[in-house]
C-alpha cells in the first residue's frame, strides 16, 4: 500500500515512511491510495477472535510487508499487554440498545493509548532496523501527550518533546506528562491554547532545515498510523454486536476528528455502519459545518472536556479529500482559505456527501454536567466529561432504535475528577498503578508561544 498526500504535491510513501514522517512536505496529510476491502465473510470470521488477532487482520492490508507476520504479532502483543482489561476495549451496556465502548484501559486512561502503545512498538522496531534516531514532537490538548510519553519513555532511538497549553489541561493530565523521569522525555508548557501548540508543530514541520536537522517525527493524530490503529475497535465492537449480519451506529466525542475518521475508514473497508455521529462540546466547528456548510473558526473556549477544546480539526482534511473526489488542488485551496480568512465554505456536493455519512450534535457545559449526573443516576456508570458529551449527542440524534448505538468512552472519569465530582458528587479514584501521581516530582519547561524559542529548547534538549 502506498500513501499519498491530501494536497497532491508530495511524493507517495510506503507505510513505514509515512509513519516515521507524520506530516507531508506539501503541508498535507498522508492517506492510503485506496481503502482496503474486508468482505462479509472476512468480517464474520472476526467473531470470537482476540483483540490482537482482529488488529492483525484489520491492519495488515495497510502495512503490507513492513513487518513480517511474526514480527507484527509480537508488536501487537507487546503494545496491548499494557492494557488492564483482557478484552482491551470492552463494551458495557448502557440502555436497551445503547453501549459504551470503553477505550480507557491503557496506561494513561484515555483512548490515545490504543494507538500510541502500538506506534511506540512499531517505531522501535523500524528505527532499530534502520539504525536511525528521531525527534518526536507532539502538541497535546491533554491526553495525546501522556500517551506518547508512556509509549516512548526509555526507548533508545527517540527523544520526545510534548507541547501542552499552559494552565489548560487537568492536573492529572499535567502530572502524567511532567512526572515521568526517563531522560528522553521533555514536557513543554506553552503560553497559548491547543491550536497555538498545534500550529507551532505544523510550523516546525514546514521549516525544512529544522525538520531535517533534528529528524523530526510526529505522532499527533495527523500521523496516519494513529488513525489506522483506531480502526480496529470499530470492528471488534461492531462484530460483538452482530456485524456483519446487522448494522451498528457510533457516536464519537470529537476534537481533532481522528477517532471518528477511523470509524469512517472502517465503513469504507466494508463494516456495515449506519450512522456516525459527531459529538462536540461548545467548541463546535464540526457541528456548525454539518449544519450550514460553513467551516469557520471562532476562538477556543475552555471547557470541562478539555481534550476537545479545538477549532482546527486536523483530520477533517482527510475526510475533505474524499468528499472532493481526492482532488489535492481543491483541498489546498480550502486550507489556504482557512489559514488566510479563518473559514471556508463546503461545496453543495461535498456538504451532501458529508451529511450522507454523518450526523452531529453539540453539548453545552451545563448539558455535559447534567449528563454525567443522569448517567450515574440511571445506569450507575461514572463517566468522564468527553464521554458525557457523546452520551448526550447520541440521545439527541438517536436514529433507528433497532440499530445498536455504540458510544465511545474515551477517558476514565478519574482523569477529570474535579468536573466529575462537581457534576455528580462522586470523586473517582485513580487506579492503583497511579495512586502516587500527586506525590511524584514534576519536570517541565515553560516557553513562550514562539517558534524559535521552542526550536531552541528542542535542539538543546536533544544534545543533553
Ligand atoms: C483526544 C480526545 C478526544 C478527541 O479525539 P479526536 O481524535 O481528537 O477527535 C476525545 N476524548 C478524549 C478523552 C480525548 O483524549
Amino acid at each position: 500500500m502506498r500513501y499519498i498526500s491530501t494536497r497532491g504535491q508530495a511524493p507517495s510513501l510506503s507505510f513505514e515512511e509515512a509513519m516515521l514522517t507524520g506530516l507531508a512536505r506539501d503541508g498535507g496529510l498522508y492517506v492510503p491510495e485506496s481503502w482496503p476491502q474486508m468482505s462479509h465473510d472476512d468480517i464474520a470470521a472476526l467473531a470470537g477472535l482476540s483483540y490482537e488477532e482482529v488488529a492483525f487482520r484489520v491492519i495488515k492490508p495497510f502495512i503490507g510487508d513492513t513487518f513480517s507476520d511474526e514480527e507484527f504479532r509480537e508488536i501487537l502483543s507487546k503494545a496491548y499487554s499494557s492494557f488492564e482489561h483482557d478484552a482491551r476495549c470492552p463494551l458495557v451496556q448502557l440502555g436497551s440498545n445503547d453501549f459504551l465502548l470503553e477505550l480507557h484501559h491503557g496506561p494513561t486512561l484515555a483512548f490515545k493509548d490504543v494507538a500510541m502503545q502500538l506506534i511506540g512498538q512499531m517505531f522501535d522496531v523500524a528505527l532499530k532496523r534502520r539504525g536511525e534516531r528521531v525527534t518526536i514532537v507532539g502538541a497535546t490538548s491533554g491526553d495525546t501527550g501522556s500517551a506518547a510519553i508512556e509509549a516512548f519513555a526509555g526507548l533508545d532511538a527517540v527523544d520526545v518533546f510534548i507541547m501542552y497549553p499552559h494552565g489548560r489541561v487537568s492536573e492529572v493530565q499535567r502530572r502524567q506528562m511532567t512526572t515521568p523521569d526517563a531522560a528522553n522525555i521533555h514536557a513543554l508548557a506553552v503560553d497559548g491554547d491547543f491550536d497555538d501548540c498545534q500550529a507551532q508543530l505544523k510550523n516546525m514541520f514546514n521549516d525544512f532545515d529544522f525538520r531535517d536537522g533534528v529528524k523530526l517525527a510526529g505522532v499527533n493524530s495527523i500521523n496516519w498510523a494513529r488513525v489506522m490503529a483506531q480502526v480496529v475497535y470499530y470492528f471488534t465492537s461492531a462484530v460483538s454486536l452482530g456485524a456483519p449480519h446487522r448494522k451498528v451506529s457510533f457516536t464519537v466525542p470529537t476534537g481533532n476528528f481522528g477517532d471518528i475518521f477511523a470509524g469512517y475508514v472502517a465503513k469504507r473497508m466494508g463494516l456495515p455502519i449506519d450512522r456516525l455521529v459527531i459529538a462536540t462540546n461548545q467548541n463546535d466547528i464540526l457541528h456548525r459545518t454539518l449544519a450550514s456548510g460553513d467551516h469557520s473558526k471562532t476562538g477556543v473556549m475552555p471547557s470541562i472536556s478539555p481534550s476537545m477544546d479545538i477549532q482546527v480539526s486536523s483530520n477533517f482534511e482527510r475526510l475533505l479529500f474524499d468528499l472532493y473526489d481526492r482532488e489535492g488542488a481543491a483541498i489546498s485551496q480550502l486550507m489556504d482559505d482557512l489559514n488566510s480568512k479563518g473559514s471556508f465554505a463546503l461545496s453543495q456536493g461535498a456538504l451532501g456527501r458529508l451529511r450522507d455519512e454523518f450526523d452531529s450534535a453539540n453539548c453545552s457545559e451545563e448539558e455535559t454536567s447534567a449528563t454525567i449526573r443522569s448517567t450515574q443516576d440511571h445506569f450507575g456508570e461514572v463517566v468522564c466529561p468527553h464521554t458525557a458529551v457523546a452520551i448526550k449527542a447520541a440521545s439527541e440524534v438517536r436514529g433507528n432504535p433497532g440499530i445498536p448505538m455504540i458510544i465511545l468512552s474515551t477517558a476514565h472519569a478519574a482523569k477529570f475528577p474535579d468536573a466529575v465530582e462537581a457534576a455528580c458528587n462522586i470523586r473517582p479514584d485513580l487506579p492503583p498503578h497511579m495512586a502516587d501521581l500527586f506525590d511524584r516530582p514534576e519536570r517541565v519547561t515553560r516557553v513562550d508561544n514562539d517558534l524559535s524559542a521552542i526550536q531552541e529548547l528542542i535542539r538543546k534538549g536533544i544534545n543533553q
